[in-house]
């Protein structure tokens, strides 16, 4: 019952979450807007792409702006370019929406996550943050070790006004799971000496990451895959998280309910790389899933909020209490 008026209101929901609820107010706010102490402000980049900041340090996430390229192209480009092409970074829509970046951090090499950061950092001065294959990609665009932390997962780090514990993750089970298995070439390690232009296959995952991005005290998870580890979410307790969470999710057991539960259900679940890859008219299976994931926080974790990001619209979120 609960679970059909859910459904039912499904969009007043969400028409009515970016109004102050469960005292803590998300609303969409303008880009350069000042924040005050304790909010941060989260702008969907698409893909599994974030700007994070308290308005004083900006951190992206995954940006993959280039995505949003193929779509005004022909539509034999829906899938992006084959394997062997060449995958240059768009850098013209690039530059509309990235201006300044401090950081840059990568959940794992693929083009949808890796693609931007090179041209970004070294647009911006940012240093990436990621594994030996993301920095490997990046090296192949002149950005060098000063602005590349390499990491492996486990690592609490501390920056001053925010601080990043990495968390060993693992990759969507694509290919109905025999992702490891497939003959696709996008699992292994991108090496050193790569120079840019890159190819699409140079986009190998490289092992995969999720982040805790504690900022004026808040407590954000960033996952860039429909995957995890459950015993290194366990007892996490983020007040935001970004999921995770196109239909590839479905391939994991109990993907929504175990991921609640391990994190204490947070107060703001966000669903990321549920955007049907920046299609401006997404398939009705595409929507009918974003409903699904959607009802299955319900479920879940009835008393978290649920808000579905629009691209480039800016959300702030008010002070944790
Ligand atoms: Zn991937």
């Amino acid at each position: 019952m609960h679970r059909r008026l859910t459904s039912a209101i499904g969009g007043l929901l969400i028409a009515i979450v970016s109004m102050a609820a469960h005292g803590q107010p998300a609303k969409s706010a303008p880009a350069g807007a000042a924040l005050n102490t304790g909010e941060v402000r989260l702008t969907y980049l698409g893909n599994a792409g974030w700007e994070i900041t308290d308005g004083k340090k900006i951190i992206l996430v995954d940006p993959f702006l280039t995505q949003f390229a193929r779509w005004t192209n022909s539509a034999t480009q829906a899938d992006g370019p084959a394997p062997e092409a060449l995958y240059p970074a768009d850098t013209a829509l690039i530059s509309q929406h990235v201006t300044r970046a401090d950081y840059i951090v990568i959940t794992h090499g693929h083009s949808d996550h890796a693609l931007d950061a090179g041209y970004i950092s070294r647009k911006t001065g940012a240093t990436i943050i990621g594994h030996e294959t993301a920095a490997n990609l990046a090296r192949a665009y002149g950005v060098t070790d000063s602005s590349l932390i390499t990491v492996i997962g486990g690592e609490d780090y501390e920056f001053g006004d925010f601080s990043l514990r990495v968390i060993p993750n693992i990759h969507s089970a694509l290919d109905k799971k025999h992702y490891y298995n497939n003959t696709r070439g996008i699992v292994g390690t991108a090496p050193r000496g790569l120079k840019a232009p890159l190819r699409r296959k140079d986009y190998v995952e490289g092992g995969n990451l999720a982040y805790l991005l504690r900022i004026a005290g808040h407590e954000i998870l960033i996952m860039g895959s429909m995957n995890y580890i459950e015993r290194e979410m366990e007892g996490l307790r983020p007040d935001i998280a970004l999921v995770g969470a196109n239909s590839q999710r479905l391939e994991v057991h109990d993907f929504t309910g175990r991921l609640m539960r391990a994190l204490g259900k947070p107060a703001l679940v966000i669903p990321s790389h549920a955007d049907a890859y920046g299609d401006p008219k997404p398939s009705a299976a595409a929507l009918a899933d974003r409903k699904r994931f959607q009802q299955e926080v319900a479920t879940a974790a009835p008393s978290s909020r649920y808000l579905f990001p629009k691209w480039f619209e800016p959300i702030v979120v008010g002070a944790r209490k």
